[in-house]
């Protein structure tokens, strides 16, 4: 079986966010896309675990695509309130790697993960997706990284200190307000210079050619898919891709429907198809070795044909069936964000 390394899942929310049904994600569980059973079964070696601070506990995650401009969802956060969220999600990883019996580890570095795909363990990669906990001076990004944050999405579909979201629409461009912060650019080369991952997914077009601008390392989009196929502003142009490509970078290709589909709907009866047109669409304008997977897992409505963690070898079936060769197969599924990960992290 071919392992999957994923560039986004929002499980760990399900431990740290007192909303919603919470899990430990230690058992086999119907609810939801990821535990540790379903994820073995899934051949699932490992990804970036979002920290996410939602705007308001109420949050819902059926309103992230296309809420109105009033939605609590979208409304900027205080610097406070996010520290106090991402610390209790850090925690909440590294209880979980504590209790996990070995069957996940926190990984910071490429040898840990390739050590761990060895040993059958998972794998996982802190991401904080929004750069809301971290002080606008960043006297505390180094705190972070020591605690093992390994990428970094700038901003999520809002506002913040560093830049601006894209909010969800459709049809709509990522070119949707004013490029990054000076904080922001600030930020993206103290992350070049710890060895920390830049992501761009969320972040609008402005502040993405900003990143291109500054940023020495590969450009990746952890969690996007294909403008000229779903018009949506989350989605990435033709223009980016090829930066994206210029620059050895990534994209994760999302299992959100509304990113995926034509008319954007958010409805799991949509077949696994649709992620495949993604994929080939960013092979053909970007070459093989710059696409990757980002599930959103626990984030959105993700086609029936997966279903879950344990699902993702239909992707991989589906592929095959599709003329994809072996070669292709193992770039997509994890070559690519080994890649990624071993030219943008330190080496110890
Ligand atoms: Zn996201």
């Amino acid at each position: 079986m071919i392992p999957i390394i994923d560039g986004h899942l929002d499980s760990l929310q399900s431990v740290y966010l007192p909303i919603g049904n919470s899990r430990s994600l230690m058992e086999a569980s119907r609810q939801g896309h990821f535990d540790l059973v379903r994820a073995r079964k899934g051949n699932f070696a490992g990804g970036l675990f979002s920290i996410f601070v939602p705007s308001t506990m109420d949050f819902n995650y059926d309103r992230k695509v296309f809420p109105s401009k009033q939605d609590a969802g979208l409304m900027p956060i205080s610097r406070e309130y996010a520290r106090n969220i991402a610390q209790k999600g850090i925690q909440s990883l590294y209880r979980l790697a504590e209790k996990s019996s070995g069957r996940l580890r926190v990984s910071t570095t490429l040898k840990n993960v390739i050590a761990n795909m060895n040993d059958n363990v998972i794998s996982a990669i802190l991401h904080f997706e929004g750069a809301e906990p971290i002080a606008a001076d960043m006297t505390d990004l180094a705190d972070y990284y020591n605690a093992g944050v390994r990428s970094i999405g700038l901003v999520w579909s809002r506002a913040n200190a560093f830049g601006y979201g894209v909010d969800f629409q459709f049809p709509g461009t990522p070119n949707t307000g004013p490029g990054l912060t000076d904080a922001g650019k600030e930020l993206v080369k103290a992350c070049n210079q710890l060895g920390i991952i830049v992501d761009l997914s969320h972040l609008n077009e402005k502040g993405f050619w900003d990143v291109q601008k500054l940023s020495d390392g590969p450009l990746v989009a952890t969690h996007s898919c294909m403008h000229a196929l779903t018009p949506i502003s989350r989605n990435l142009t033709d223009l980016q891709l090829d930066a994206i490509r210029d620059s050895e970078g990534i994209v994760g290709i999302n299992f959100c429907t509304g990113f995926l589909r034509k008319d954007a709907e958010l409805t799991s009866d949509t077949p696994i198809e649709v992620i495949v047109k993604h994929i080939t669409y960013a092979i053909e304008r970007m070459g093989v070795d710059h696409v990757g997977i980002g599930s959103d897992f626990d984030g959105t409505t993700i086609p029936d044909g997966i279903g879950d963690v344990s699902g993702l070898p239909n992707l991989i079936k589906e592929l095959f069936n599709n003329g994809f060769d072996e070669t292709t197969v193992r770039k997509i599924a994890f070559e690519n964000w080994l890649r990624i990960f071993s030219a943008t992290w330190k080496p110890e």
